[in-house]
């Protein structure tokens, strides 16, 4: 009998560590491998085995603290080997005869031929494919190496830019198989500290990942407000005009705009340029819902995903506490304090490549003959800020904090603010950018406001406060780790990978 297979290729573009396209190969006459040019297939993404195992191994509920999610993972055995790769020699096995106008009638059309207009577009950054996905995995290895032996490199201007470790895009199309990545990575560490077992951390990325999957496992509502379970409705502000000037960078915060135009030319963000274009546009200053903000990222992003957009999202405008902290990040100061030179905003920001480092992040105090001289007026020639930055967000901490403080009275849950000098540190902050003339001022970077959500001290499990929570209809809060010290530490570790 003549075995004649397909194989549909949906999110897992490669010819490593596939299982699917290795079992349609195995024993078949004919394969046809199908690929269809559908945005739905892309984006969408079905819960599989480990995920339901996880669930189950939490008692059939979902993990929704990522402590929570490590201390399950920790009791789980390890994902199984990568399979082969496919061969030549087994699809050469397999081949049939097709048309000789097959690629005229099924290959892939042109960026034209689907409508878009490229007239403005420039070359790609990011160069599809798993040649190149295995090629980065690589590179991403040597790095770590490297980082391994030494001190994580600091976020400077260099680490904003799309470079040649980055790998989301390519995990969330599958030219990277996440287990591939991960035996490669227990590899090198076992290579390097021959005796020891793998931390947790040493996959920190790749679990926060799998923790965004498993959360959003049966919630259908997981990338909206309305109707979802764990997330606070937070009453946020509709400002369609604002949203706009966010999403096409013309908020006048060029370190703000800078990421923006980034983003939407390369389609590829630094992940702490996430956090504060996210915050930004939610709690921090706009105060415009997460959802907004998704889905410009859905739109823009190459490694758009959804679950750990949605979660992430939720996670940085405070609508979900997945974790214990929340910075407030100020649009001028973080900016300085990356790039203090300011090469990053005017690579993006090309009219105001004539500013002084001084005065790249806050032209509005630039005197006007610095203006002139940069051949660049504000209000003209680039936009004022679009608000007053020290007032907003200090309004923006009362607002969160009053909800907070709400829903722990309603449920007797205490709302701990962990840095216990956010008031001094506005006053000063405030103090400072009136000195300068400041119109949009900031909050010093040094001091960054942050807030600790924990759950009531004699309920130590996890699970008891996630029941409490989920029958009360109010997203889980985390269980408490100890003292105010502990807290912090757990915070700078748990960012520390990001630095
Ligand atoms: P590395 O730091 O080198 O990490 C390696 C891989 O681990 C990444 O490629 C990614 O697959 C995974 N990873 C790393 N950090 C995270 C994280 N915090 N959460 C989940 N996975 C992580 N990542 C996406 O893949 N798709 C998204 O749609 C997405 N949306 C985000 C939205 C916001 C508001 C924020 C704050 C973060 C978002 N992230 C998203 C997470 C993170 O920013 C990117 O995964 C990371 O910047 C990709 O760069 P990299 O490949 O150099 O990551
Ligand atoms: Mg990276």
């Amino acid at each position: 009998m003549v075995l004649n297979s397909v194989h549909w290729f949906r999110k897992g573009l490669r010819l490593h560590d596939n299982p699917a396209l290795q079992g349609a190969l195995s024993g078949a006459d004919t394969v046809r491998c199908v690929y269809i040019l559908d945005p739905w297939f892309a984006g969408s993404s079905n819960i599989r085995i480990n995920r339901w195992r996880i669930i189950e191994v939490n008692g059939n509920k979902t993990p929704l603290t990522y402590k929570r999610f490590q201390t399950i993972i920790k009791r789980l055995e390890l994902p199984k080997a990568p399979v082969n790769t496919v061969t030549l020699d087994q699809m050469e096995k397999c081949t049939r005869y097709i048309q000789e106008n097959h690629d005229e009638k099924y290959g892939i059309p042109s960026l034209e031929e689907l409508g878009f207009d490229t007239s403005e577009l420039g070359p790609a950054v990011w160069q599809g494919g798993e040649t190149e996905a295995l090629a980065r995995l690589c590179k991403h290895l040597e790095r770590k190496a490297s980082v391994a032996n030494n001190a994580m490199p600091k976020l400077n201007a260099d680490s904003l830019l799309s470079n040649a470790t980055g790998l989301s895009p390519y995990l969330r199309f599958g030219c990277l198989s996440c287990r591939t990545f991960y035996y490669t990575l227990l590899q090198l560490y076992r290579m390097i500290k021959k005796h020891s077992n793998p931390p947790l951390s040493l996959y920190g990325q790749l679990l926060w990942r799998e923790f965004f999957y498993t959360a959003a496992t049966s919630n259908p509502n997981f990338d909206r407000m309305e109707g979802n379970p764990i997330c606070i409705q937070i009453p946020w502000d509709t400002n369609q005009q604002a949203l706009t000037k966010w999403a096409d960078g013309q908020t006048g915060f060029p370190w703000i705009d800078a990421i923006m135009k980034q983003l939407r030319q390369e389609g590829w963000i630094h992940h702490l340029a996430r956090h504060a274009v996210a915050c930004f546009l939610t709690r921090g200053d706009l105060w415009i819902s997460w959802e907004e903000g998704m889905k410009v990222f859905d739109e823009m992003l190459l490694d758009a995903d959804f679950s750990v957009n949605a979660g992430s999202w939720m996670w940085l405008s405070c609508s979900a506490l997945f974790q214990q902290f929340c910075h407030f990040y100020c649009p001028v100061g973080f900016g300085k304090r990356t790039d203090p030179n300011g090469d990053y905003v005017r690579r993006y920001l090309s009219v105001l490549q004539g500013y002084p480092a001084e005065y790249i992040y806050e032209p509005w105090n630039a005197p006007i003959e610095v203006q002139k001289a940069a051949k660049c007026i504000v209000g003209i020639h680039y936009p004022r800020p679009m608000i007053n930055h020290v007032e907003t967000s200090r309004l923006n901490i009362e607002r969160m904090k009053q909800i907070y403080q709400q829903l722990s009275h309603n449920k007797g849950l205490c709302l701990l603010p962990a840095a216990p000098c956010c008031a001094a540190d506005h006053r000063s902050s405030a103090a400072k950018s009136v000195e300068h003339g400041n119109r949009a001022g900031f909050i010093s970077p040094k001091r960054v406001e942050t807030v600790g959500i924990m759950g009531k001290r004699d309920k130590p499990e996890d699970t008891e406060i996630e029941d409490e929570c989920r029958q009360a209809k109010i997203p889980c809060l985390q269980s408490p780790v100890g003292d105010g010290r502990n807290k912090q530490k757990l915070m700078l570790s748990d960012l520390s990978h990001h630095f």
